[in-house]
């Protein structure tokens, strides 16, 4: 695949049926007023033969205030599908900007899923025991899956209707490694291509995670790299850049704006990435039902969002019905808190400038944030969805410390056997300083938290906070304020 253009690329000089041929439509998606269910029965489901999903949720449909429509780069203009058509195909546009309230999960997916889901629920009650808490604490377990993370929910379904769109390539981004794992997992079993833009510091520090990439198939760019023009960009400017996921998300959309047969996939941050990863919290909701509990409490780490949406949103559309009432948790990194100290605002996606303009929680798309463990949680922005509705005042964020994070991932580790990622520790620490506010007031909270990965490709990390290496990293005021001061006025 050629990997270089000779212009600044933007979507403006891709329009639909321009540059690229045109790909055939899938036929529409049926979609039922009910969610309904895959039989598959499971022993690690914590109560009765939960199964998997049949359908994924769209928040949207139940909300009472519509979110804002993403902007064309350039005009300023709200986003037509057909803007979006040299990144994406049909299917996955049409779900991007659906107001249905469920969509069918085809066959062939769900044939996929099989493979680990129904994922565990498990009560963590060792960890109650170490805490002395009333509290009951769960942790939604998606480290079972082949990439050892959520991401593969997406993936899949994101590599399935571009194979069955006829595309051949397929080109992305990769933070902590576990997105360019997934995609390359998907990729595989659908006979795509896969090219990945790994960030440099990641590239360097997590060889695993590329070997894993590579052992599916997949050829793996270190980012900033020299086969694009944004690349080349910053490497003029920084040839020893540690990249961020903001720039090799513009290497890629560059790649698939430039490329016939090229489309880009992204792991987090858009609507039907959320969407596809709402089958976590409807297979949670079952569960839990099953063992007659529901929760006060649900905490997720967010870095653009989904593994956070993928368990909220269909607790959320329970709340929102009048059938519970659980208060929703997002948890960021100190270092990069997008939520709590970003502003609400149209931004781009990505460094370059090359994504549609989204209204989002943003530290601005030129904000490089510190080298904290969790390359996962290190993007400037957040899902305009999961931004609206904090917006909307459905849920709120806290942002902690990593070292408080790794000490939580001991506690972890130590009573419930799972080594997490670096992301998820942050949803752990703030379901500890939940638990011990119970213990304090005697409460006996139901706390519901996504355990989204496992961390054996991050036991660097571990090793460091065990030697007492590891240190807090605060965002500097500086570079915040520059970037903020780079975000485009709409
Ligand atoms: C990618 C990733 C994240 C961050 O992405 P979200 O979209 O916020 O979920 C968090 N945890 C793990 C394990 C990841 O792989």
């Amino acid at each position: 695949m050629a990997t270089s253009a000779s212009v600044r690329p933007s979507l403006l000089q891709f329009q639909a049926g321009s540059e690229k041929a045109s790909l055939p439509c899938l036929p529409k998606q049926r979609v039922a007023v009910r969610r309904s269910f895959a039989t598959r029965a499971s022993s690690n489901n914590g109560g009765a033969g939960v199964s998997i999903p049949k359908q994924w949720y769209n928040l949207v449909a139940d909300l009472p205030v519509k979110p804002p429509p993403q902007l064309h780069p350039q005009t300023h203009q709200p986003l037509n599908p057909g803007d979006l058509s040299p990144l994406f195909p049909d299917e996955l546009i049409r779900q991007e900007m659906t107001e249905e309230r469920f969509i069918d999960i085809p066959d062939e997916v769900i044939d996929v899923y099989k493979l680990w889901r129904p994922t565990p629920l498990l009560r963590a009650r060792r960890l109650e025991k170490l805490l002395g808490t009333p509290a009951k604490i769960y942790y939604k377990y998606e480290g079972t899956s082949p990439a050892g993370s959520h991401k593969p929910n997406t993936a899949v379904p994101q590599a399935w209707y571009n194979a069955a769109a006829g595309v051949k390539n397929v080109v992305t981004e990769t933070g902590a490694g576990q997105w360019g794992s997934a995609l390359s997992f998907a990729s595989s079993l659908f006979g795509l291509n896969c090219e990945v833009w790994q960030v440099r510091a990641s590239y360097d520090q997590k060889p695993y995670r590329r070997m894993m990439m590579e052992t599916w198939g997949a050829k793996v760019h270190a980012s900033p790299s020299e086969v694009t023009e944004s690349g080349k960009k910053i490497l003029e400017d920084d040839p020893a850049s540690p990249g961020s996921l903001g720039i090799a998300i513009s290497e890629a959309v560059e790649v698939a704006a430039t490329n016939a047969d090229t489309k880009y996939c992204l792991g987090s941050v858009l609507n039907h990435v959320l969407l596809h990863q709402t089958v976590i919290g409807e297979e949670c909701l079952e569960q839990l039902a099953a063992v007659g509990d529901t929760p006060d409490v649900v905490i997720g780490c967010t870095g653009g969002g989904s593994n956070f949406g993928g368990l909220v949103f269909p607790f959320m559309r329970e709340k929102l019905a009048g059938r519970m009432s659980p208060a929703f948790k997002a948890v960021e990194p100190a270092a990069c808190p997008t939520l709590t100290k970003g502003v609400y605002t149209y931004d781009f996606g990505d460094t370059a400038g090359l994504t549609p303009l989204m209204k989002m929680h943003t530290l601005g798309h030129g904000f490089v944030p510190d080298p904290i463990h969790a390359g996962g949680l290190r993007y400037h922005g957040m899902a305009p969805l999961i931004s609206h509705v904090y917006e909307l005042g459905f849920m709120e964020a806290i942002a902690i410390h990593q070292t408080e994070c790794f000490d939580a991932a001991l506690k972890f580790a130590r009573t419930e056997g799972i080594i997490p990622a670096p992301e998820p520790t942050h949803a752990i620490a703030a379901a500890i300083r939940e638990a011990m506010e119970c213990k304090r007031t005697g409460e006996k909270k139901v706390i519901l938290m996504a355990m989204c990965g496992h961390g054996h490709f991050d036991l660097a990390a571990y090793e460091r906070y065990l030697r007492g290496d590891m240190v807090d990293l605060s965002h500097s005021a500086v570079k915040l304020q520059e970037a903020l001061a780079a975000i485009p006025k709409i």
